[in-house]
């Protein structure tokens, strides 16, 4: 098998392809930025978190590498539910890169090339066949997953200047994206920008608040007992009236407003240009200063995407107090790429039209590399059962953010670059990142990539689920379980645990010392979001029910809509454009109303009982 690219995505297919035993190359442009941070220096946040704690449950290996790398971890969101508690850390960016190449190269079955990919090789029944290089040698693989980020045709926006680059200081892929432009896959040009960088040392940082991270700090992988590296803070600023002015007074030589930019950019992730013109009477807009790493003075100015002229970049930066001295040691820059349609694809990532071609990440619409990391380990897991003909791995809405985000990609498209946001989900209590492991890590063994130590960790964890949570159920709560409890009050532990004022940290002493073994990470908190939350559970599961018996009727591959009566026209074109695997797919297709469903699903019944 051929990976295409060792960014997020690349790094998870390719480990995961090799971990289920096999020869997999990875075939990059330079082996020394491999799980490069294009942009800022951290993993996770509200809904990425998700993402990463899915991508462990099944096998893969971002939530070890940012748990080995990460400088500062905070949970999110505690002061909402717990469906919704998202972990995120800033990582040491040098060190990260550094760690996964480690973990790529202790892969026996990885071969790692540098190299430029300039097309790929097809087979002549179109299937893949392989890749062939710039220097003309050809690398032949019955399945190939392409995961070339923002480097197909990219061109990068300073002010009035543009230049092609695949991200700064790196040639674009233009070879290989003119042959995709070409091969009869829909294509569109979408737009991503990152923020300038500032020498620490000349920033005053008594000017501002520092951020600092959690007393106990959350891990992103199962396998993490505990983090004990040392954090180091980051520091809150705000916009100045001067900084919206400066903005607002050279607005013209933007280039997204002067026209000279034509792709889509992320409308959840906007430049600092964008939120002065779509936001005017804001006052002011939060930036973090955010460390790179631990062994460089190099300074992420979070907040602060842009792509303005360089002077206007230097005179926005010194118009916040503690930055008026401070250099900037990289411009902020845009970057304009090619991406192919999603639609193009199925649920297991594989190009409909082109058999063994497989696409993850970036090059799929979506922006962050959480969202890249989850694609490739799914596009790497399929690639590697086609090779061995078994049963592909596809992920439901109810299975995880991981589903919801490859449903959403193959069923709507990405008009904008895609990223995960929690209301998403249908299902929010169901996906939680506590129970990732309950949801997928039975799917990453199936595939064989889950290993016997991560396996037997899993098998620990239920078993301790269960005897917990019978001794709750069995012990009446009594003053020498909870000191300050009221005599003629004595529930069961478990239902005190659903009190809103009930913690189970509370009872962890009695329930290691009455089961005679320490809880392994994140049982307890299982516990009691079961314990508290078990009426909402019991209602979305009875939906997540009937959303799975729409996703069982099956709509055959090479199904005619024009021999369905009553679809009009416009219906009849949009299912023919995304050519859903299901029903419930193609009830979540933009403009496909209940009632054409309903047609289809008569239909459908009628064909079948005909057949
Ligand atoms: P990448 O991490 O980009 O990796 C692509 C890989 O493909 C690289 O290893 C490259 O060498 C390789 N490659 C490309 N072409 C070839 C070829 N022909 N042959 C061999 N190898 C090839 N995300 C956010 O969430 N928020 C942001 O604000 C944000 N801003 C960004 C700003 C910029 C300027 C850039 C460049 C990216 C930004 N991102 C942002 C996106 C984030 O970096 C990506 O979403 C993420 O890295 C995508 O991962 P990927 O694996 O798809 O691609």
């Amino acid at each position: 098998m051929i990976v295409v690219g060792a960014g997020h995505a690349g790094c998870e297919a390719a480990r995961a392809a090799a971990r289920m035993g096999l020869r997999t190359a990875i075939v990059t442009m330079n082996i020394d930025l491999i799980a490069q941070m294009s942009c800022n220096p951290a993993v996770g946040g509200i809904a990425k978190g998700h993402l990463v704690r899915e991508v462990d449950a099944l096998g893969g290996v971002m939530g070890e590498v940012t748990d080995a790398v990460g400088i500062q971890f905070r949970l999110l969101n505690t002061s909402r539910g717990p469906a919704v508690w998202s972990p995120r850390a800033q990582c040491d960016k040098k060190q990260y890169r550094i760690r996964m190449r480690q973990v790529l190269e202790a892969e026996p079955n990885v071969r790692i090339l540098q190299a430029e990919v300039a097309g790929l090789e097809f087979a002549p029944d179109r299937a893949i066949a392989g890749v062939v290089l710039q220097d003309g040698r050809i690398l032949h693989a019955s399945t190939v997953v392409v995961t070339t980020g923002t480097f197909l045709n990219g061109l990068a926006h300073v002010g009035e200047k543009k230049y092609s680059c695949g991200r700064n200081g790196e040639s674009a892929s233009t070879l290989l994206g003119d042959q995709l432009r070409t091969v009869g896959l829909a294509w569109t040009r979408l737009k991503t920008g990152t923020p300038p960088r500032l020498d620490g040392r000349t920033i005053d940082w008594s000017c501002f608040e520092p951020q600092h991270g959690d007393a106990r700090p959350t891990p992103f992988s199962f396998l993490t007992e505990e983090i004990r590296r040392e954090q180091v803070p980051c520091h809150i600023a705000w916009t100045t009236p001067e900084t919206l002015r400066i903005l607002r007074d050279s607005i013209s030589r933007s280039p997204l407003y002067s026209g000279q930019i034509e792709g889509i950019g992320p409308r959840y992730c906007p430049s600092i240009e964008d939120k002065v013109v779509k936001f005017p009477d804001k006052p002011r807009h939060q930036i973090f200063l955010e460390p790179e790493g631990i062994d460089t003075h190099e300074v992420y100015v979070n907040g602060m995407s842009t792509s303005m002229p360089i002077d206007v970049q230097q005179a926005m930066v010194a118009s916040i107090p503690g930055l008026h001295a401070a250099e900037m040691i990289r411009p902020g820059y845009a970057i304009e790429y090619d991406a192919i349609d999603p639609r193009e694809l199925d649920h297991t990532l594989e190009v409909k039209r082109i058999p063994g071609l497989f696409l993850a990440g970036q090059i799929n619409g979506t922006s962050g590399y959480e969202e890249a990391a989850c694609q490739g380990l799914v596009a790497g897991i399929n690639a590697a059962l086609k090779v061995q003909r078994r049963e592909p791995v596809t992920l439901g809405r109810s299975d995880g953010y991981t589903g919801i985000l490859i449903d959403d990609l193959i069923s709507k498209g990405a008009d904008e670059p895609y990223r995960m946001f929690t209301s998403r989900a249908e299902f929010r209590l169901h996906l939680r990142i506590d129970n990732a492991d309950e949801r997928l890590t039975p799917i990453g063994r199936r595939a064989g990539l889950v290993d016997d130590g991560r396996w037997a960790l899993f098998e620990k964890k239920q078993r301790q689920r269960e005897t917990f949570r019978g001794l709750l159920e069995a012990q009446r709560i009594d003053r020498t379980i909870l000191s300050d409890i009221k005599a003629d009050d004595r529930p069961t532990l478990l239902t005190w645990l659903r009190r809103p004022e009930a913690g189970i940290d509370q009872l962890a002493s009695w329930l290691e010392r009455a089961a005679g073994e320490k809880p392994v990470h994140g049982v307890l908190t299982t516990i009691e979001t079961e314990a508290k939350y078990a009426g909402y559970i019991a209602q979305q599961d009875r939906q997540i029910e009937r959303l799975r018996d729409a996703e069982r009727r099956r709509i055959p591959a090479s199904f005619h809509y024009a021999v369905v009566p009553g679809l009009s026209t416009e219906v009849r074109q949009k299912l023919e454009r995304v050519r859903p695997e299901t029903l419930g797919q193609a009830g979540r297709i933009p403009g496909i109303t209940p009632a054409a469903i309903a047609v289809l699903d008569v239909y459908l019944s009628l064909a079948r009982e005909t057949a």
